[in-house]
């Protein structure tokens, strides 16, 4: 199938890219012509673990192309996926001024009758507002069919997802429409599941927000555990066994971060007022998450009081492991509540830095390399639990630092390892090795 895809950020590039792989001639489009230029030469614009072979070998099969200009690629196509971002309105609901021009880019360019399917996330209701806003703009008498096809990837393993992912959803107004879209995504090894379009929209916000709620369940936990004198680790592996509750989701830390969880809750919140229903637990879920990720100061102030003019080591400036997405990390609430506190700051990720440098500016250092973030820190800070961090040999925080005083937002280490390493080490829901 010819099929276009706008916007090429981690949705779009990714769904583009895996298209083209199984088969279908993709053009993805981008109003950002930087993006474009790179891609178009097979240079990814984001860092996700085996994309860039598949933009490659997908370009030169002439399957993949990518244009900055929607005269380009939306004439031919036969299906056009909106991937463009929803992010969070002052007010918290989900902005969909981007999705909205995207609809308008549609209708001045498509010359047949094509399915429209929304991959952003979007409120219940949009998908029919977005087709609607298309079809009052065509010019020449086509017509679109919406479909929502809500995207679960999970950003550090997104093309593993997209090939091997638990379920694709699609909801539709038609039988006709689910049968399309079913063929185009029948070669990933995918279960479908077929909805009206309401349900396929509410399923991707109250999937977040589920996976939510279940952080900040085991953050509540840990911090009680903390006051009691149990170990969260241990309590998640006993919940964990039972299968109604299942392992997942179920690590105590700093709090969830990204580009999904705070605004899609936040959206979700906000689109239950409007149905004039108030989803307090979600409420307390998001206020859990916003005291979480300043627990680890206040263990830092308990320990040291006054920390002005101190050294310290953060390591972790991605929301998660494998990405170089920063959005609503928690490092982005840490660092500067530090560096307002009068320390400086020598903030450590593998690939994240050039992405932190636009935020967090010059008022603190970056480096790639774990050791020299070490180096006569007086403490460090655990932000993301990076594999390089995880598996770093504890006796470096006592060689490298001038104290080895560990603030664990992930807890990366085992207890009696830490034991064995002679550090001073705090963590989330777990006794302190003070
Ligand atoms: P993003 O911000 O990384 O990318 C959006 C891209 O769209 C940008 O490159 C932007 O230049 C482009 N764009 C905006 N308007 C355009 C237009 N009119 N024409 C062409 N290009 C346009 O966003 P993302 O993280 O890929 O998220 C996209 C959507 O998918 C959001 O609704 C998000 O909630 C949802 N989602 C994201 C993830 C994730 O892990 N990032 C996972 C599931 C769902």
């Amino acid at each position: 199938m010819k099929i276009a895809v706008i916007g090429t950020g981690y949705v779009g590039l990714v769904t583009g890219v895996a298209l083209s792989e199984i088969g279908h001639v993709v053009t993805c489009i981008d109003v950002d012509p930087s993006k474009v230029e790179k891609l178009s030469k097979g240079i990814p614009t984001i860092y996700e673990p085996g994309l860039e072979e598949l933009i490659k070998k997908n370009i030169s099969s002439g399957n993949l192309h990518f244009t900055s200009e929607h005269q380009n690629g939306l004439p031919d196509a036969e299906v056009v996926y909106i991937a463009v971002g929803t992010p969070q309105r002052a007010d918290g609901a989900a902005n969909l001024d981007y999705v909205e021009q995207a609809a308008l880019d549609i209708a001045a360019n498509i010359k047949q009758n094509i399915i429209v399917v929304i991959k952003s996330t979007v409120p219940v209701g949009t998908n029919f507002h977005i087709k609607n806003l298309i079809n009052q703009h065509t010019t020449n008498g086509v017509h679109v069919k919406i479909a929502s096809n809500p995207e679960f990837l999970r950003e550090g393993s997104a093309v593993k997802d997209t090939f091997h992912g638990d379920r694709i959803v699609i909801g539709t107004e038609d039988e006709e429409s689910a049968e399309i879209l079913a063929q185009i995504n029948e070669p990933f090894d995918t279960p479908i599941i077929k909805t009206d379009i309401s349900s396929a929209e509410m399923i991707k916000y109250s999937s977040n927000a589920f996976l939510a709620t279940k952080i900040s369940f085991i953050n509540e936990i840990a911090n009680l555990c903390e006051s009691m004198g149990a170990n969260v680790e241990e309590v998640a592996k006993g919940m964990g066994l039972d299968h109604r509750i299942g392992p997942d989701f179920l690590k105590a830390g700093i709090g969830y971060g990204g580009s999904c969880f705070p605004k899609d809750t936040n959206a979700l919140v906000q689109l239950a007022g409007n149905a004039n229903h108030e989803f307090n637990l979600l409420k307390s879920v998001i206020e859990v998450n916003n005291n979480q990720q300043v627990l680890l100061l206040d263990k830092i102030l308990n320990r040291f009081g006054n920390i002005q003019g101190k050294r310290v080591a953060v390591l972790g400036l991605a929301f998660k492991p494998n990405t170089d997405d920063l959005r609503e990390s928690p490092a982005l609430v840490m660092i500067p509540k530090l560096v307002s506190l009068g320390v400086s700051v020598i903030a450590y990720d593998p690939i994240a830095v050039n992405n932190a440098r636009k935020q967090l500016g010059t008022e603190i250092s970056y480096t790639e390399d774990l050791t020299e973030a070490l180096k006569n820190a007086d403490f460090t800070v655990i932000i993301t639990d990076w594999p390089e961090v995880k598996k770093a040999d504890l006796s470096t925080y006592n060689q490298l630092m001038k104290e080895p005083i560990v603030f664990d937002g992930r807890n990366c280490y085992d207890l009696d390892e830490v034991k064995k390493a002679t550090m001073e080490y705090y963590s989330i829901g777990r006794p302190d090795q003070a």
